[in-house]
């Protein structure tokens, strides 16, 4: 059988411990037999990133950039314990953070929906994408401990000199203060990133906030989305015959609940940390995200939404069976290799990635599953398996339609 040639590179971005494992399981067995794999590969695998002092991050990040399209293992962010573990030179900043930093992009992450995995909110039949903006607000807030009576102000002293202030609070006793900004310049690339990628997967766009309350805040994350949507997306999503919603982020969570799903949901920082988590649970397994960093120029980065597993790892090293969820790398995969393929043109490239997926949800409606899937699944008498068994039954049930 003639492999699949590949036009273009996708950038391959290795990683750690279980997902590592998993990563070239499924190169061996679900795409190498089939695709001429072509790739220019990163080792982001943390003793690598510590021998490169993070370089090959910052390169593999340039190297999206080049060909457009990078598919990405999940890797350690390490901490103190990783520190001492790996005897690191220094607690290396998350690959991920350093990545999105470089392309500016926004992470879409939408669950895998398979028939006996139910979601827990009845209503919900197809995935609601969650597009979190990954800058500012609270995660780069400054903070404040008060412990006596006094007046707290925030003050802005313009590159003029010129001042404002005004008075945040006066203090009877102890208590906190915040301070946190947000960038027109990114919001507005967070509304760029949100409506391509709503037209590029043909869903509608729902965005919140808490405008009434936050007046100048959270209004201007309104009215950047508004006028961007106004001048530079609305003709294309009439087109397209898709809708933007903006509504309060209350009023959101009920329609959210109630709804069939289908649609992208944009949030502020903390709502998208938080309500990702929360659709992640309700759609059933963490293992079956998948998340996708689209920047606004155009750079798509692929990978799932989980992180390295350690704990499979660490028993696999004591030579023990595991049975880790590989779902959601493999659609890491057959993302990036669709989008390459839209990318360059190239149908069978697309039908391969079409047929991969299939493969891997048809082993799972047919009752053959991870232990994860097995513990929540409504298929009675499922068969679990390690995860390279798992792996195999997809090779085979993908060979059948190919
Ligand atoms: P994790 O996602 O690896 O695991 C969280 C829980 O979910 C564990 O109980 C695990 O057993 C289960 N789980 C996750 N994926 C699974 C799968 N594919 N199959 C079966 N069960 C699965 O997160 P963690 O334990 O918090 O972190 C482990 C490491 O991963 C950390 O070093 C962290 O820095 C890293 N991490 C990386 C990424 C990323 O690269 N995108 C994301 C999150 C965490």
């Amino acid at each position: 059988m003639d492999r699949i040639r590949m036009k273009n590179p996708i950038v391959e971005m290795d990683g750690d411990e279980m997902t590592r494992i998993l990563w070239k399981m499924i190169k061996d067995e679900l795409l190498s037999p089939f695709v001429e794999l072509n790739t220019e590969y990163y080792d982001l695998g943390l003793m690598a990133r510590n021998d490169t002092d993070d370089r090959v991050t910052v390169d593999a990040a340039e190297a999206v950039k080049k060909y457009k399209v990078g598919v990405k293992c999940a890797t350690i962010t390490p901490n103190a314990e990783r520190v001492k573990e790996y005897n690191l030179k220094k607690m290396w900043k998350s690959p991920n953070g350093t990545i999105r930093s470089i392309l500016d992009g926004t992470v879409f992450r939408a669950p895998i929906i398979v028939k006996g995995i139910d979601p827990y909110v009845r209503t919900w039949k197809k995935p609601i994408t969650i597009a979190r903006h990954a800058y500012g607000d609270i995660y780069k807030a400054v903070e404040y401990r008060v412990e006596e009576k006094g007046i707290a102000t925030l003050n802005f002293t313009s590159e003029k000199g010129e001042t404002n202030t005004q008075t945040i609070f006066s203090f009877d006793g102890p208590g906190v203060i915040m301070g946190q900004y947000n960038l027109d310049d990114s919001i507005e690339n967070f509304a760029r990133s949100c409506f391509g990628y709503a037209l590029d997967t043909k869903q509608d766009l729902w965005f919140s906030t808490k405008d009434t309350i936050s007046k100048k805040y959270d209004h201007t994350f309104k009215d950047i989305f508004k006028k961007i949507y106004d001048e530079e997306y609305k003709e294309g999503f009439q087109l397209a015959g898709l809708e933007y919603l903006y509504t309060l982020i209350d009023d959101a969570v009920a329609r959210v609940i109630k709804s069939e799903g289908g649609f992208i949901w944009a949030c502020k920082n903390y709502d998208g940390d938080v309500m990702s988590d929360m659709v992640a649970t309700a759609f059933g397994a963490l293992a079956m995200m998948t998340s996708v960093l689209v920047s606004p120029d155009g750079f798509y980065e692929y990978e799932a939404a989980h992180g390295t597993v350690q704990k499979h790892y660490y028993n696999h090293l004591k030579g023990q069976m595991t049975s880790t969820n590989s779902v959601a790398t493999i659609f890491a995969w057959t993302g990036a290799l669709r989008k390459r393929a839209e990318l360059d043109g190239t149908e069978d490239l697309k039908l391969f990635a079409d047929k991969l997926d299939k493969a891997t949800l048809d082993t799972i409606e047919s009752g053959h599953m991870t232990k994860d899937l097995s513990l929540i699944t409504s298929i009675e008498n499922a068969t679990i398996h390690t995860s390279e068994s798992f792996i195999l039954k997809i090779r085979e049930n993908l060979e059948k339609s190919i």
